[in-house]
């Protein structure tokens, strides 16, 4: 019998980008955006386009990018932000408008403050208004596990009415159990009269530890959206794993009877790119994409697994994508076995590029000897440092020791501006810090957080940094890598800095855009 499909919806880059700290740059949304397409995702929640004008853009630019999947945008259920959503998907013939309201009486009365009639009233306003311009409209009742549930029949059957083809039944705050849930979806299959015509999604936080459970159960009683983020992240404790409830639903077939166009071997090639870009870290004991998820320690259960995989391994780590064995290339390797194995990262390299990106290469080979897919990853990952806007460390000189006081002297550029400052500190990561923030002239800079950490193995392993630094309300990350930890820590504060610019250059920018738009207006008045 042919099994029924459940629809990935994939809101890393809305539910997920929201973590403070988590913010991404719009080509890096672009970046992840083609790689979920490469995943299989149905829908990609790109944005909110009413919550500024960046984010409009990132969704209108991420529906440019990606042929295949639905690009929805989420709004209030308010008609100015279904007017944003609908400039955003302007050049789009596959735009999702998502509209949500909250039903709870938490919601109803301390949120809206207002009444459950006019809370409906204003939900059917929402998709028949959204209607008018997108043939595809999702409503989420939010907050609807706290939701009456008589009151919650009537909003599903309403917004249907109204023209919603999909409607959320949002577990928004983490409440839910997952007997409880099952049995919610389950009553509103059997109550709500209309209910199948449309499809049912969940959309589950994490705050219990219950996400993945609540959101296969409600698969289980007639859900087919699911509601996910890549490693789970999201607002708070995070979303559903997208990797969790998808290889659940593949290993354990015999149970939920379903299928998903999800490409499995896409799966860790897709959580590494979110972990390196958001700079957010995934726990190592974390299920299926954690470093251990398939490191098996114990004694007895590496001899089993030796005597045969099925023994303690439920799945294989190449079903989602962990290569078998991994391609060490020297200094000796060719450059089209560079070419090949960049290929194979996702990385198109022209003929054209290649003598440059092989000469990138051979300074990281003799270096280190041998350089694995990592370091690669790290190679082609600090190609785009030539761009407008963005700091250049051109070099470093730091002396410390633990009878001298650390100095360290920098210079870096900026679209063709050299800039060479000195520094001491406490330490010599310190100081540099404190020479860059001379030479780009950035004051009350605050370092948030700051991780270092081996990617490959070896002492003349590539060395990674992530720092996390703030100014006023803004947050950014910023990484860097090199086989050298000090020049590593430069560049991931440089990084962060070029973000922080970006990002405030992008604020300034779009209040200055808001305040022309307003005398346009009240010159037309
Ligand atoms: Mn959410």
């Amino acid at each position: 019998m042919a099994q029924d499909k459940v629809i990935i919806f994939d809101t890393t880059l809305r539910d997920g980008e929201q973590v403070p700290g988590a913010s991404l740059t719009k080509n890096e949304k672009i970046q992840i955006a083609l790689q979920l397409e490469k995943l299989g995702v149905d829908v990609i929640e790109a944005g909110f386009p009413m919550s500024s004008p960046g984010d409009l853009i990132s969704v209108s630019e991420i529906a440019k990018a990606v042929k295949k999947p639905i690009i929805a945008g989420l709004c209030r259920a308010v008609r100015k932000d279904i007017d944003a959503c609908r400039e955003a998907f302007k050049k789009t013939s596959k735009g999702r408008i998502h509209t949500f309201i909250g039903t709870s009486p938490q919601h109803v009365h301390y949120i809206t403050r207002t009444t459950e009639e006019e809370v409906l009233r204003r939900a059917i306003d929402a998709v028949k208004y959204a209607r008018n311009y997108c043939g595809d409209v999702e409503f989420s009742a939010m907050d609807a596990t706290r939701t009456d549930f008589d009151y919650l029949c009537r909003i599903v059957e309403e917004t249907i009415k109204a023209g919603a083809s999909t409607v959320d039944i949002p577990d928004s705050v983490g409440y839910a159990e997952p007997y409880e849930y099952g049995n919610l979806i389950k009553k509103l299959m059997n109550t709500v009269p209309n209910i199948n015509k449309a499809v049912i999604a969940v959309h589950c936080h994490n705050d219990l530890g219950m996400a993945t459970a609540n959101s296969l159960m409600a698969v289980l009683n007639g859900a087919r959206q699911v509601e996910c983020t890549i490693n789970g992240l999201g607002e708070r404790a995070g979303n559903a794993a997208l990797e969790e409830i998808v290889m659940t639903m593949k290993v354990r077939n015999d149970i939920y009877r379903t299928t998903t166009n999800i490409n499995t071997e896409e799966i860790y090639r897709t959580s590494k790119l979110v972990t390196r870009l958001t700079g957010m870290p995934v726990q190592p004991n974390k299920s299926v994409v954690g470093e251990n998820a398939f490191a098996h320690a114990s004694g007895i259960h590496q001899d089993a697994i030796l005597k045969h995989e099925s023994t303690f391994g439920i799945m294989t780590p190449q079903s989602i994508g962990i290569p078998g064995h991994e391609l060490v290339l020297t200094a000796r390797s060719g450059k089209h076995a560079l070419q090949h194995r960049l290929n194979y990262l996702g990385y198109k390299i022209g003929e054209a590029q290649l003598p440059d990106t092989y000469a990138k290469f051979l300074t990281i080979a003799d270096k280190k000897k041998e350089v694995f897919d990592e370091d690669l990853v790290h190679m082609m990952e600090g190609n785009d440092a030539s761009s407008h806007g963005i700091y250049n460390l051109d070099y470093i000189y730091v002396a410390t020791g633990n009878k001298i006081v650390p100095t360290a002297t920098i210079e870096i550029s900026k679209d063709g501006n050299k800039n060479t400052k000195a520094a001491t500190g406490d330490g010599p990561v310190d100081a540099m810090f404190k020479a860059i923030n001379e030479a780009t002239g950035e004051e009350n800079i605050k370092l948030t957080d700051y991780q270092i950490k081996a990617v490959t193995k070896g002492t003349e392993a590539m060395g990674e940094v992530n720092v996390r630094i703030s100014r006023d309300n803004n947050e950014v990350t910023g990484r860097g890598a090199s086989t050298d930890i000090l020049e590593a820590s430069a560049k991931a504060y440089l990084s962060a800095i070029t973000k922080l610019e970006k990002e405030t250059g992008k604020k300034a920018e779009s209040k200055a855009a808001v305040k022309k738009a307003n005398k346009k207006k009240a010159a037309k008045k």
